[in-house]
């Protein structure tokens, strides 16, 4: 077997994790799935994109083109131009279509953009992908070909009240050198709930000109769209920005449609290389929604409606949070700004995050082990936070959200009492 056929044989990672959670859901006990990062399903998104289809397939020539036609491998040209219009109206980007390439979800353009940045220079020397701040999405680990394609930063940790901190990006630490040959964020990030304020984003991206590189910011759970953002935070784009954006959170995972925004020559590699890998990308989420872009509607659809639901859900699921935990053990929550998860802290937990994955399995809950969410950052035993925080999703109903937390709460107060 090559290299390569091992590195995608091992269960390591993302695979072995999702392995792992999809066994659970598999089996006879009843399971609460606070594990994965499915977006809820929201009745108000899921009956337009419905009424979409049936336009859809009502029409003969749409049916053609749905699953008739092989788009150029930049993506579906008519889904790119709508959005590149609505994107000028709403922020003044000035983009062209040459600006916009489409992927089989935003997952197969990290894997792409990770391998354009990282990996064997062709003057000799390799580069890496530098994440500013771990935690990170785990679903950056192991999409590097090369050894070491990541390298990553420890926050400083800000606590806002006895039980909330926020993670912030350590500049004091944050060193680049000539092997870096792109940062890369998530904002709101996966799996904290945490988004870079907008200083932070502007320190990165002066950064990024000073050592002209991309800075790739992740926008799957972002403006302008599913816009899971509950604090502040301008959307920000210009050619040093790699922006990558999905429909996949929005409620659409299926359709499989990664957006990337970037400069021309960037698009155009990345469209070669989704040529070689996918020949053309799927149309179907493209042309799905090709009316809301074109009017607008996916803006008022994420910002009025799929946003509150799930701000709504973190709210009840905070609350369930300060009720079952009270202060019988030491415990913190990251300030939820974003996305659909809680990132949940227990300093000096008596046992891994690991092993409290397992005895909340075996509780029927599942949850995410932090540990994995430290792609780079090498584990010199020195920090023993990176093993006491698990990652809680609470995009499912408020009541088996709310019966997981209280589980999870009597399970780490156990722990904690020594049982
Ligand atoms: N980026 C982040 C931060 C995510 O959490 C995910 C999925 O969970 C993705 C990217 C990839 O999503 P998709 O491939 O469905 O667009």
């Amino acid at each position: 077997m090559t290299a390569f056929a091992e590195k995608f044989s091992q269960q390591a990672g993302i695979n072995s994790l999702m392995d792992d959670l999809g066994k659970a859901m598999a089996g006879d006990q009843p399971v609460i799935m606070m594990g994965g990062g499915n977006p809820g399903h929201f009745p108000p998104v899921q009956q337009r994109l419905s009424e979409e289809l049936q336009k859809l397939a009502r029409d003969p020539d749409a049916v053609a083109r749905l699953i008739g036609v092989y788009d150029a491998p930049q993506g579906e040209a008519r889904f790119i131009r709508a959005l590149k219009d609505l994107l000028n109206r709403t922020y003044g980007w000035g983009l062209t279509e040459e600006n916009i390439a489409l992927t089989n979800g935003s997952q197969a353009a990290f894997f792409m953009l990770f391998n354009l940045f990282a990996g064997e220079m062709p003057g000799g020397g390799r580069h890496q992908i530098l994440l500013p701040m771990a935690p990170e999405y785990l679903g950056y680990a192991d999409a590097g070909l090369g050894p070491d394609t990541f390298r990553s930063v420890r926050p400083r940790i800000d606590y806002l009240d006895d039980h909330t901190f926020k993670y912030r990006v350590d500049f004091d630490e944050l060193a680049l050198d000539e092997q870096v040959g792109a940062l890369c964020v998530s904002r709101p990030t996966n799996p904290t709930g945490n988004v870079l304020t907008d200083e932070e984003i502007g320190r990165l991206h002066a950064l990024a000109r000073a050592w002209d590189i991309p800075l790739i910011v992740d926008g799957a759970y972002g403006s302008p769209f599913p816009e899971l953002i509950y604090t502040e935070a301008q959307p920000f784009w210009d050619e040093q920005v790699i922006l990558c954006l999905s429909l996949s959170k929005l409620g659409l995972p299926a359709a499989r449609t990664g957006i990337v925004i970037a400069a021309p020559q960037i698009i155009r590699a990345l469209s070669g290389a989704n040529a070689i890998l996918n020949l053309a990308t799927g149309s179907f989420g493209p042309q799905l929604t090709e009316n809301l872009v074109r009017s607008g509607e996916i803006l008022s659809l994420s910002r009025d409606q799929v946003r509150p639901w799930y701000e709504a859900k973190m709210r009840k699921a905070v609350a369930v949070l300060h009720d079952a935990f009270d202060d019988a053990c030491p415990w913190y929550v990251h300030q939820p700004e974003g996305a659909m998860f809680l990132w949940l802290w227990f300093p000096g937990l008596p046992i891994s995050s690991h092993e409290l994955y397992e005895r909340l399995k075996a509780r029927g809950v599942l949850v995410v082990s932090g540990h994995y969410f430290f792609p780079g950052l090498p584990d010199a035993g020195d920090w023993p936070h990176r093993h006491e925080c698990l990652r809680v999703t609470y995009s499912q109903d408020d009541e088996s959200v709310a019966e997981g937390l209280r589980v999870i709460a009597d399970e780490v107060k156990r722990c904690f009492a020594g049982a």
